[in-house]
This record gives C-alpha cells, structure tokens and sequence, in this order.
C-alpha cells in the first residue's frame, strides 16, 4: 500500500458514496413531506460535515494543502483504511436499501412514513449515522495529515451529535410508543447484537 493507492481509495470512496445515494436523492423529491424539522442547526450541520468529510480531503488530495500537517504515511495505515472504507460502503448501501422511500437528507417525515425496525434497524437505531462514522475512520486512516485526516471526525462529530436527538425526538413524535419500544431493544450507534 502507497500512500497514492490510500488517496485513491479516498477518492473511489467518494464517488461510490455519491453514486449509492444518487437514485435515493433523486426518488426523495417525488415523495411529499408530512412533517419537517428545519431548524438553523440543522441546516448548518450538513455543510459542516460535507466540508470535513469531502472539501478539505479533497482540496489535500489534489494541491496537499495543508503540507505542514502531513505526517509519515504507514502502510498498515491504508490497508486498514480500506477496510474500514469497504465496511463504510456496504453499511451506507444496505441502510438506504431498507430506509427506502422513507429516507430524507433531512429531518423528515414522509407521507405514508413507515418506522423500519428490519435489516440493520434491528440492532441499531442510526446505521447509516454509523457508517458515517466509519467513513470518517476511513479519512484518518487513508489521509496521512493531521488536517485532512480528521477533519471528517469532526464534521460528522458535529453533524451526529447536533442532529440525533432531535432526529429521535421526531421520530417519538410521529411513531409515540412504537418508537419507544424500537429504541429500547436497540442501540443508538452500535448495533446491539446480543
Ligand atoms: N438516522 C437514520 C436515518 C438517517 S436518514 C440512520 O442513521 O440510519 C434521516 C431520516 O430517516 C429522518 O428524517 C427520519 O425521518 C428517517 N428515519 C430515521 N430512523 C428511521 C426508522 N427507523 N424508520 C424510518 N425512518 C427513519
């Protein structure tokens, strides 16, 4: 593993991550909204996130701004990197797969919005929150630069903890007990399994 190979794994990332959310973003706009939570925070967090988790990696892969944060790039570093990239991706992948015609960029409640509690919502509340999560593991890993490396980290730090309890307040609006009992067998970010 060279330290290119990780930038292109970085890159093929990100191109994956637009191409698996593309069809879901396009389907979204023809289904109506019955409820949304549109706060200014909420509005602010999706910029925050997409600046740490694709414009400051992606300024660092094509000019390597910022130099003086790079540090010496290891091998086992992008190897688990692209490991923890392929886990990233397949999560992303299946959540949108079971979320279906209920998912929304935003906090939102679809006409007809049903509660998923199947697939990976049975073990954990937020699995696409998670496979951000790995995604930004990714970037540390794959980007040898204490900048670049963990701007994602906080960017979906940021977007994660301004969003998730509100995102569960709505949802205990809409879905009342029901939600309440999902959200006792479950767990928040990591799957309970056992
Ligand atoms: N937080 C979830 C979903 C992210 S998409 C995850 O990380 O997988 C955000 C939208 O998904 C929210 O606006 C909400 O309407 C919807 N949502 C969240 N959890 C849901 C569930 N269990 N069933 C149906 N819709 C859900």
């Amino acid at each position: 593993m060279t330290e290119s190979l990780a930038a292109a794994i970085w890159v093929l990332g990100l191109v994956a991550w637009f191409a698996i959310r593309f069809p879901y973003r396009r389907r979204a706009r023809r289904i109506g909204i019955a409820r949304a939570e549109r706060t200014l925070s909420e509005r602010l967090l999706l910029p925050v996130a997409t600046i740490g988790l694709a414009v400051i990696p992606a300024i660092y892969v094509a000019t390597g701004i910022p130099a003086f944060a790079d540090y010496q790039f290891r091998p086992w570093m992008g190897w688990c990197g692209l490991v923890v990239e392929i886990l990233f991706l397949a999560l992303f992948h299946v959540s949108h797969r079971w979320l279906g015609r209920n998912w929304s960029v935003t906090l939102e409640i679809r006409d007809g919005h049903r509660l998923i509690t199947d697939g990976p919502y049975r073990y954990v509340r937020h699995p696409m929150y998670s496979s951000f999560w790995l995604w930004a593991i990714a970037q540390a890993l794959l980007l040898p630069n204490w900048v670049a490396g963990l701007s994602g980290l906080v960017g979906v730090g940021l977007l994660y903890f301004g969003r998730v309890g509100a995102e569960e307040a709505m949802m205990q609006k809409s879905f009342g007990e029901e939600y309440r009992d999902y959200a006792a067998r479950t767990g928040r970010v990591i799957p309970r399994i056992f």
